[in-house]
Formats: C-alpha cells, sequence, structure tokens
C-alpha cells in the first residue's frame, strides 16, 4: 500500500510549529512520524513524508502539506498531532487522550482511526475517540482518506507519563495495517518503565 504521512507544523523555534507543554508538537510528531514511517517501510509498505519544515504562516504550512499529498496517489493519507487544552501540569491521574479526526462518517478512513483509537488506549491513554469534521483543512482537501491524530496532550502529566513515541507509532501502523507487528521490528529501546506498568495494570 501506499501512504503518506507528516507532522502536522513546522519544527521547533519556528512559526507555526503547534502546541506546547511539558512536551512539545512540532517535535514528538516528528519523532512519531519517523517511526511510523520506519515500521510501515520494515512491513514493505511505500510511505511518503509530506512534512513542512518551512512554512510561512500556519496556513501556508498546510497548503504545503496538502500539496505534497496530493503529488502522490495514497491509500491514506495521515496527520500527527499532539493535543492541549487540558492545563494539567501536576497530574490528576486522568489522561486526555487520544482523539482521531476524520472528513465524514463514510470516510474510508474511520476503521483504521477506530482500531489506533483502541491501541492507543491499551498504552494507558484515555480513548476519546474518533471524530468529524468537514472543517479542517487538511481533512479536507486531501486527496486520499485521510485521518488526522491527537495522539495525546502536551500539557497534561499524565499523558506525559504514559506516552513513549515509539509504542504510539507501533499503535498507529499496527491500527493502519489492522496487523501486529512484531516485536523485532518495533521492540521500543526504551521500554515502558516499571512506572508505566503498574499504571498500565491500574487501568
Ligand atoms: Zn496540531
Amino acid at each position: 500500500m501506499i501512504f503518506n504521512i507528516h507532522a502536522g507544523h513546522n519544527p521547533d523555534g519556528k512559526i507555526a510549529c503547534g502546541a506546547v507543554g511539558l512536551i512539545k508538537e512540532s517535535t514528538e510528531s516528528r519523532r512519531v512520524k519517523d517511526e511510523v514511517i520506519r515500521l510501515l517501510k520494515a512491513e514493505g509498505h511505500t510511505i511518503y513524508d509530506c512534512t513542512c519544515e518551512n512554512g510561512i504562516s500556519q496556513g501556508d504550512v498546510l497548503s504545503r502539506i496538502v500539496k505534497k499529498c496530493n503529488s502522490h496517489k495514497a491509500d491514506l493519507d495521515i496527520s500527527v498531532h499532539f493535543n492541549s487544552g487540558r492545563n494539567d501540569y501536576e497530574g490528576d491521574i486522568s489522561t486526555g487522550g487520544v482523539e482521531i479526526w476524520v472528513y465524514s462518517k463514510s470516510s474510508k478512513a474511520i476503521g483504521g482511526a477506530k482500531r489506533i483509537c483502541h491501541k492507543v488506549s491499551a498504552l494507558g491513554l484515555r480513548n476519546r475517540g474518533v471524530k468529524v469534521s468537514a472543517e479542517l483543512y487538511f481533512l479536507k482537501k486531501s486527496a486520499a482518506p485521510a485521518m488526522l491524530i491527537e495522539c495525546c496532550f502536551v500539557d497534561d502529566a499524565d499523558d506525559v507519563k504514559q506516552y513513549n513515541y515509539k509504542l504510539m507509532a507501533k499503535a498507529i501502523a499496527e491500527g493502519i495495517l489492522n496487523k501486529k507487528i512484531s516485536t523485532k521490528t518495533a521492540l521500543p529501546e526504551a521500554s515502558i518503565s516499571s512506572d508505566k506498568k503498574r499504571n498500565l495494570k491500574l487501568k
């Protein structure tokens, strides 16, 4: 299969670089998309990185991303973002969690989006579910079926505690492909800390 993927904003330090909290959306979304690219390539798929590194505004970033996406005939377009708005810097034992946006209820991206949400929630992040928006530029303009993933919240200490970019990427890749990826390919370098294991057990 052929995929397009991108990190949703400019890199850290530039204009329109996304949400900043305990972690930075710009940086983490690049980590996640790079790892998804690695996993999908290892599974034999073609994947194009449509990330924009030097947009002059958020609108410019988006239009450049979509231009790159639509220059390939892909089965799926994937946008990687991180959410913000929880403003929980101390941690209150409740995660903000994952949500995924698709263009419509009949989007072909919906099945994969549901699987990703389910897999990410197994990492200890609340499943906020798949949501529909006909307003988001990327979803509106993408020629291929598209999903916009809000992996978790940058400004929630509980999310940041549970979040690991390799496990996030594995959940996304497995959800997209609807298959288990062997741990040989996906083994996280820094595996889940004992702290996280304890938290996972509590859920
Ligand atoms: Zn974003």
